[in-house]
């Protein structure tokens, strides 16, 4: 009896201490909660190729996508806190979505365990090609104009489409129709194709067609140009300094990973953003790659915290303004 109990005790450990040591086994699931191709699957793809090497496992993209992205965290944060399920949350699904959602089922503070920033993506605001105006100032008479007939792309309500877009809408006083997509991807289709007139969105989608010509970008949101957009005016510059806004990519995890599988996964994404390519490729698409003072579990803790106390003053009173 004792020795049956010994046995099964000291097998309980092997089993919990093999976990730990020999994580991980399988491959890891990454879930992007938007649709494939916008700026959320693009920075997850970039990242999960070296994490993959530095673990020794694949890390799989899986697109879940709807509510603005909140979908697929809700999903992501309820899996089991064993490293197999991690997720690219970004500004909007754990900073602006808790303004919008009453009824959220995480909260973006206390229901992950992060692990760290992956990329920071300046917003700029961007239209179809065929929009007569010239400049911003030239856009935003447009766009007042034009009221309802004029269509803004979005990925979602509290997605960063979505909370920047409306309130740009709100500081300019426009009122256009919101047209709802699952990921920005999409949404940059139709505005390529003409099919939507304008969206804010994250530069790591849009830098390439606005390089390319297929659509028009009037302004970047920050306080410097761009070096992957050097013709393209900051929102100072074109005369709508108060527009100041950026947005991010980060990877988080179920809240209660063991320490030591907490710790693989921060070293991996850490290894994966010193990677040159990986590097190369999210500052050539306009992004930025963490600082020392940005990377990490802790820094990427603080951003939540700051970014969701941030965000829910603001948008609430842009949807009130623009219901
Ligand atoms: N950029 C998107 C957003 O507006 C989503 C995406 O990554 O597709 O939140």
């Amino acid at each position: 009896m004792r020795t049956a109990l010994a046995i099964s005790l000291l097998s309980v450990l092997a089993a919990f201490g093999a976990a730990a040591d020999t994580y991980p086994q399988r491959p890891i699931t990454m879930v992007v909660p938007f649709a494939a191709g916008g700026p959320t699957d693009v920075v997850a793809r970039i990242v999960a190729e070296p994490m993959s090497r530095a673990l020794g496992q694949q890390v799989v993209i899986e697109n879940v996508t709807g509510a603005g992205g909140t979908t697929g965290i809700t999903r992501a944060s309820q899996a089991s806190p064993d490293g197999y399920t991690i997720m690219m949350g970004h500004m909007g699904t754990h900073g602006a979505a808790p303004a919008l959602f009453k009824g959220l089922k995480y909260d973006p503070a206390k229901s992950f365990d992060p692990i760290g920033l992956a990329a920071g993506t300046p917003i700029v605001i961007v239209a179809k090609k065929s929009l007569p105006a010239e400049n911003l100032k030239g856009f935003i008479e447009a766009l007042k104009t034009g009221g309802a007939s004029m269509n803004q792309a979005h990925a979602g309500v509290g997605s960063v489409s979505h909370s920047t877009g409306v309130l740009f809408d709100s500081l300019v006083g426009a009122k256009p129709t919101l047209v709802v997509y699952r990921g920005t991807g999409p949404a940059l289709n139709d505005l390529v194709a003409g099919q939507v007139d304008f969206m804010t969105d994250q530069i790591v989608n849009v830098a390439p067609q606005i390089t390319g010509g297929t659509i028009k970008a009037y302004a970047i949101a920050t306080p410097e140009r761009s070096p992957s957009l050097p013709d393209v005016p900051t929102t100072k510059e074109a005369g709508l300094p108060e527009y100041e806004v950026s947005a991010w990519n980060a990877v988080f995890a179920p809240k209660g990973l063991p320490a030591d599988v907490r710790a693989k996964l921060v070293a991996a994404l850490d290894t994966a953003l010193k990677d040159p390519s990986a590097k190369k490729r999210i500052l050539e698409l306009g992004g930025t790659v963490p600082k020392e003072a940005e990377a990490g579990p802790d820094a990427l803790q603080k951003l939540v915290e700051s970014e969701v106390a941030r965000w829910t003053p603001v948008l609430r009173s842009a949807v009130d303004a623009n219901p």
